[in-house]
């Protein structure tokens, strides 16, 4: 775990609130994605739990904005506590901390094959039908979420190179072309990594327009897009 990188989260978080302080932040293992920070003979401690130690830097800026402008009573927007509301309000978050436990050693039963669809076998395919748009990608694991729970359908963990579909897809009333079609959009962001843009108007573009373009060049596009809207489901 990278306490360096937390660190360097954290003084860019006080930079923006024009605050100049010393920092000493740490991951610890924790069951939720708690975070606590005090302030102390000006010196700022920071504990984080390690459910965000995959996070994007992203994420990491956001949450100790969120923390910091509560201590130092500045109220702030900015789009990175933006990207850390939205990391942390996705449920697929749990899918890291099924990450984070089969990395300490607990492996938990997670498969490609459902009961419907074997996902292995589905990006294969996916990979070779659109091996134009996909060429050159390096190839994620892929497995099926353990719940149900999600409204989001699918989730692409850079960190870990895997691709998570939720369960719920996992059903003979879902076609065929919807699961491939979350599947090939969670492969476009093996293509597509997020970007920053620089400046006063600091934004993430997690779907930039070539992203938006490759994504309809999958056959069904419009088809899969109108059956998503209806079961309002996420892609993320
Ligand atoms: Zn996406």
């Amino acid at each position: 775990m990278e306490n360096s990188a937390l660190e360097e989260a954290f003084y860019s978080a006080a930079a923006i609130l024009g605050e100049n302080a010393f920092v000493e932040a740490r991951f610890r293992r924790r069951a939720g994605l708690g975070a606590s920070v005090r302030l102390r003979n000006g010196k700022i401690f920071a504990s984080v739990s390690d459910g965000y130690a995959a996070a994007p830097r992203g994420v990491l800026v956001g949450l100790a904005l969120s923390l910091l402008s509560r201590i130092y009573r500045k109220h702030i927007s900015s789009p990175y506590i933006d990207e850390y509301k939205e990391f942390s309000s996705r449920e697929s978050v749990s899918e890291l901390h099924d990450v984070l436990r089969k990395r300490s050693g607990r492996r938990r039963k997670e498969s490609a094959k459902g009961r419907t669809y074997d996902l292995a076998e589905m990006m294969m395919r996916v990979r070779s039908e659109y091996a134009g748009v996909l060429a050159g990608i390096s190839c994620p694991s892929i497995v099926w979420s353990k719940s149900e729970g999600s409204r989001v359908l699918g989730f692409h963990d850079s960190a870990f190179s895997q691709i998570v579909i939720s369960k719920i897809l996992d059903n003979p009333r879902v076609p065929e072309f919807v699961v491939e079609y979350v599947v090939y959009h969670e492969l476009l962001h093996c293509k597509h990594r997020v970007r920053f843009q620089r400046g006063r108007s600091m934004r993430r573009t997690v779907h930039p327009l070539e992203f938006k373009n490759d994504e309809k060049k999958f056959r069904y596009y419009a088809a899969a897009n109108a059956w998503l809207s209806h079961s309002r489901g996420i892609l993320a």
